[in-house]
């Protein structure tokens, strides 16, 4: 049989781009792909084929070669056919191939045969509700939660202690089945033992071959100063078991910060609201108030404060989780009306209101003036 020209079969111009090339390739892999065309001899002769093409002209150097020297010059590097090629310039088309062949195998060659990655194990969550005081100054917290550990009396084996694993008869301990479908040899994972190739004969009594358990856990952690509300913290390594110790999953804790009664937090910034009497307000005052990390901080207000007037005190707020910055404090005054008033205080302030030369019954004179430019 004449040998076929490689860019014949591929159906591109002799200089097609490598993009072209796999672009093409692709194409035919789709179609003449023996799952799409099962029992179709020539769907697979042309299967074959086009994977041949591909493995010289996807590849820059052997396709340099093959245009100088032809199949002659390709033989002198080694190239017999179906073997003895890299195969892992398939790796691109894993999707089409790799799920029905094991790749490598596709051409008999077991080089490129890939292993399963150890299984990661699943990440945990849970939620730790902490105090703003705790939030901001951290603290060291015990969590308990019920995850999976790798069983004590078979240390995660899933085998009964003095038995072993056996030998999978599915697939004779491969972990692949493999069987030939005209020219190919073509692998699945054995599905009866998941590809490992061997299966638990007697298994562990304890975790009934799992090789995992459910046990409760206390961990220790620590919550950095300045955490705030939903941020999440990673514990590596401490989610549960993979397939190794080394592969367990990781656990996040996501933090929530309980309501304060007197302080509201805004970013690293605090804010509180202070009441004040009418006489303080008027006259200034200095006053104690409590701070998060339970010491008193010195307020100082000064005479004539307005009601809602806000005061800033520089770095009192919460230190920043990443920078270490200090946030703010703002401190809200209210100016609490006095109320159920005796007589004897009722006449001081009508003599008060007197001395200042105010009339009970009439609007601020400011208030008076709005008005005024308004109308004008
Ligand atoms: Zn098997
Ligand atoms: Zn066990």
């Amino acid at each position: 049989m004449a040998k076929k020209d490689y860019y014949e079969i591929l159906g591109v111009p002799r200089n097609a781009s490598q993009e072209e090339i796999k672009r093409v390739y692709r194409q035919l892999a789709l179609k003449y792909h023996p799952d799409r065309n099962p029992g179709k001899r020539e769907a697979e002769e042309l299967f074959k084929e086009a994977a041949e093409a591909y493995s010289v002209l996807g590849d820059p150097s052997k396709r340099s070669t093959y245009d100088r020297f032809g199949l002659e010059g390709l033989r002198g590097e080694g190239f017999t056919g179906f073997h003895g090629f890299d195969a892992s310039i398939f790796e691109d088309f894993e999707d089409i191939l790799g799920s029905f062949f094991g790749l490598g195998d596709i051409f008999g060659t077991r080089s490129r045969r890939r292993r399963p990655y150890p299984q990661k194990g699943r990440d945990l969550a849970l939620e730790l509700e902490v105090t703003l005081e705790e939030a901001a100054a951290g603290v060291e917290k015990e969590i308990s939660l019920n995850r999976a550990e790798p069983c004590p009396l078979c240390r995660g084996s899933g085998v009964q202690p003095g038995t072993r694993k056996a030998s999978c008869p599915t697939c004779q301990g491969r972990g692949q089945l493999r069987y030939q479908q005209g020219f190919f040899t073509i692998s699945r994972t054995c599905s009866h033992c998941d590809g490992s190739g061997e299966v638990i004969s007697s298994p562990c009594g304890e975790c009934r071959g799992s090789g995992k358990i459910r046990q409760k856990k206390t961990l220790k952690i620590r919550i950095p100063a300045g955490v705030d509300n939903g941020n999440r913290l990673r514990l590596e390594g401490e989610g549960e078991p993979g397939d190794t110790e080394s592969a367990r999953g990781d656990l996040y804790v996501v933090i929530r910060v309980a309501k304060h009664h007197f302080f509201e937090r805004e970013g690293d910034d605090l804010l509180c609201d202070i009441p004040i009497s009418f006489s303080q307000a008027a006259l200034g005052s200095s006053l104690e108030i409590p701070q998060l990390d339970g010491d008193s901080l010195k307020l100082s207000i000064p005479p004539g404060i307005q009601s809602g007037e806000v005061l800033k005190l520089k770095g009192r707020g919460i230190k920043d989780i990443q920078s270490n910055r200090r946030g703010d404090l703002y401190v809200k005054i209210l100016v609490k009306t006095p109320v159920k008033l005796t007589n004897e205080q009722k006449e001081l302030l009508k003599k008060f209101a007197e001395l200042r030369g105010e009339n009970l019954d009439e609007a601020d004179k400011s208030l008076l003036k709005k008005f005024r430019n308004i109308i004008h």
